[in-house]
C-alpha cells in the first residue's frame, strides 16, 4: 500500500522537554514523496476558496507556505521574528510557555481587502496563529483559511481561533 504523509513524520518523545512528543517534519521534507504528499495535501485543502496571498511564519511556515503559493499562482508574505525585516513593520506579541515572543510583518505586505490564507507546519496552542491573524487584520486583510500540515487536537488551538476556517492534513489526538 502506498505511504501517507503521516508515515513520513518522525515523532520524538521527550523533546524539547519530558512529556512532549515532538512531531518532526525534517523527515517529511527530506523525502521527495513526503514533500510532495505534504504540499499536495495542503494545496488540496484550499479547494475552491478564492484568495490573493499566502502568509506564513518563520521558519517552518516558509517551508510549506511558499510551495503552496507557487502551486496556486500567488505570492508569499513572510512573518518573522522581531528585528529581521528591513522595512517598516507592524508587530504582535504572543505567549510562549515561558515568557512572550514578538513577530513582525512588513507594513506594505498586505493591502486592505486582500484575502489571505495562513500556512504553518503545526498548530499546538494556537497562540502563534492568533498573533498572525492579528497582524493580517491590522493591515486590513481578510483571513479566509488557515492551513496546517499537523494539528495537535488535544491542545485545542482551534478554540483560540474560533470563527476562522481551519483545516489540517494530519490530526493527532
Ligand atoms: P502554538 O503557537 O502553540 O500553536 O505553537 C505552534 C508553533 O510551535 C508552530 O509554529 C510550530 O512550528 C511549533 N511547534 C510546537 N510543537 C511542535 C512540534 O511538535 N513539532 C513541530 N513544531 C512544533
Amino acid at each position: 500500500m502506498s505511504k501517507k504523509v503521516e508515515d513520513y513524520v518522525r515523532s520524538i518523545p521527550d523533546f524539547p522537554e519530558p512529556g512532549i512528543i515532538f512531531r518532526d517534519v525534517t523527515s517529511v521534507i527530506q523525502s521527495p514523496e513526503g514533500l510532495k504528499l505534504a504540499i499536495d495535501g495542503l494545496t488540496d485543502l484550499i479547494g475552491d476558496t478564492e484568495f490573493d496571498v499566502v502568509v506564513g511564519p518563520e521558519s517552518r511556515g516558509f517551508i510549506f507556505g511558499v510551495p503552496v503559493a507557487y502551486n496556486t499562482g500567488k505570492g508569499f508574505v513572510p512573518v518573522r521574528k522581531k528585528g529581521k525585516l528591513p522595512c517598516e513593520t507592524i508587530s504582535a506579541d504572543y505567549e510562549l510557555e515561558y515568557g512572550t515572543a514578538t513577530i513582525e510583518m512588513h507594513k506594505d505586505a498586505i493591502t486592505p481587502g486582500q484575502k489571505v490564507i495562513i500556512v504553518d507546519d503545526l498548530i499546538a496552542t494556537g497562540g502563534t496563529t492568533e498573533a498572525i491573524i492579528k497582524l493580517v487584520e491590522e493591515l486590513g486583510g481578510e483571513v479566509v483559511k488557515v492551513l496546517f500540515l499537523m494539528e495537535l487536537e488535544g491542545l485545542k488551538g482551534r478554540d483560540k481561533i474560533a470563527g476562522y476556517d481551519v483545516e489540517s492534513v494530519i490530526k493527532y489526538p
